[in-house]
């Protein structure tokens, strides 16, 4: 935490000579020489890590896909050339005194630090998952991540805590599990849905007398307008954190209103951006702050989403990692498909002061930007958008979305269940009219119960609900 206080207070001008020294690093001592992927296309291109001075040399360097990463038919061990060698013994006799960073000295590259620890993996049950191999070395940083998400989001051990990020090999529950043991407060590990059940978890927070539950904001905004079903209170309530899954700064609003009809005691809504590939989530002091990064972990870019253009300050566009302190897998260039709405920041954060650089707006998946064929032509249909909405609707309480091709014309098919008490009727006549109006589609609406559609969504089955399914893929 010695380096997270000076981190957080460093003039951005100071941050980004550190992200210089640590890149130049990296690219030379890591990717160029232990890192098998890297180290082939460099050559192919004729790259000299020598000639790395700073960021400005960033576009230089190749971008990497998810696809670029992924098992292949042909090479199942194909993630396996993203992972950094260990140091060759020659190597380790050779040490030298290197680069030294907040007084951490560094006397050459330790084969503990690039052994094999665990592997987790990219949530996407659209995408296949990704291998994400960690090593010890990568866990520690994990660890500080989390307690730097914590200090961030004013977490201590004094707080009492429900982890129901889904239990799973990822470093959404992880993350929260080891911040959670490592400031030592009470905390439950519920796992989410797939392993207790909402009915526990409701329960588990109520004998707890939980102030803090951690959740995917579907599940987190189930439970709130469930609770009453189940009988449970939610007088101790007074935050919520939210993340892994879609998280629009209008859905904390929303939530806040449900905590406060429940009788919760505060009515504080928080979100972390977790990214598997990042290795670590990062937090935001209150919404619409921005998600503070860690800029000695990971560099982060923000390049328009459908060309290689690095983007300015502050403008809507893809998020795109390049590690500049970790072991195991390690990314250059990588495009993660997620689209930060309001791009990245530098200037002090207004709120907290902290200085690190932030990811502003909502963080949207590339996946869901579409284009169909409506009556009148082609749309871009932003399915983020639609899932925003509905999030932020007060009377529905589970909902999906269908895209379907019928004759060449694309349309979408809606189907909901509507909060306990509310006239369906009419929430189904507005939904259709607000839908069709705002899409520029052809747009059906149908009730459902609310079996059926928690099935369909796997509400307490995936690590996060999926509500959007494109039929005209299957
Ligand atoms: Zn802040």
């Amino acid at each position: 935490m010695e380096v997270w206080k000076k981190v957080s207070r460093m003039p951005a001008k100071a941050i980004r000579n550190m992200q210089d020294d640590l890149l130049q690093k990296m690219v030379k001592n890591e990717f160029a020489k232990r890192h098998p992927y890297y180290r082939e296309i460099f050559k192919e291109k004729g790259i000299d890590p020598e000639s790395f001075r700073s960021l400005d040399d960033l576009n230089k360097l190749p971008l990497t896909k998810k696809e670029d990463m992924l098992p292949r038919e042909d090479d199942l061990r194909h993630p396996k050339k993203f992972v950094l060698e260990p140091p060759s013994e020659e190597e380790q006799k050779s040490k030298k005194k290197g680069f030294a960073l907040f007084g951490k000295k560094e006397e050459g590259p330790d084969p503990k630090d690039y052994k094999f620890h665990t592997l987790y993996f990219s949530a996407g049950r659209t995408a296949r998952p990704l291998p994400v191999e960690y090593t010890h070395y990568d866990l520690n940083n994990m660890k500080e991540a989390g307690f730097r998400a914590f200090d961030i989001l004013g977490l201590t051990r004094d707080d009492t805590m429900v982890n129901a990020f889904t239990y799973a090999p990822n470093v959404y529950f992880w993350q929260m599990f080891y911040s959670t043991v490592g400031i030592g407060s009470t905390a439950l590990q519920a796992g989410g849905g797939k392993v207790l059940g909402m009915e526990k978890i409701l329960k588990a927070m109520d004998n707890m007398e939980a102030e803090v539950i951690a959740a995917a904001p579907g599940y987190a905004m189930f439970a709130l307008q469930t609770l009453d079903f189940f009988g449970f209170s939610a007088e101790n309530l007074q935050r919520l954190v939210i993340g892994i899954d879609y998280a629009p700064v209008s859905a904390t609003e929303k939530m806040k209103k449900l905590m406060e009809s429940v009788g919760a005691k505060d009515n504080k809504v928080q979100r972390i951006y977790f990214n598997s590939e990042a290795k670590c989530g990062w937090a935001e002091c209150e919404p619409g702050y921005g998600y503070h990064l860690n800029p000695d972990h990971v560099l982060v870019e923000i390049l328009d989403p459908d060309g290689e253009t690095v983007l300015g300050e502050g403008e809507k566009g893809e998020v795109v990692l390049t590690h500049l302190d970790a072991k195991g897998t390690t990314v250059l260039r990588y495009r993660t498909g997620d689209i930060a709405t309001g791009g990245l920041v530098t200037e002090p954060c207004p709120n907290c002061k902290r200085t690190v650089p932030r990811l502003m707006g909502d963080i949207e998946r590339k996946s869901h930007y579409y284009k169909l064929s409506g009556n009148e032509g082609p749309v871009d249909f932003n399915a983020n958008e639609l899932r925003r909405r509905m999030m932020a609707n007060a009377d529905v309480l589970l909902w999906y979305v269908e895209i379907n091709r019928q004759n060449g014309t694309d349309g979408l098919k809606i189907v909901f269940k509507g909060v306990s008490g509310r006239d369906e009727e009419a929430l189904q006549k507005n939904l259709e009219q607000e839908i069709s109006e705002t899409f520029n589609l052809p747009v059906t609406v149908e009730k459902n119960t609310l079996d059926a559609i928690a099935n369909k969504i796997g509400l307490e089955k995936y690590i996060t609900e999926e509500v959007v399914f494109d039929t005209r893929q299957e």
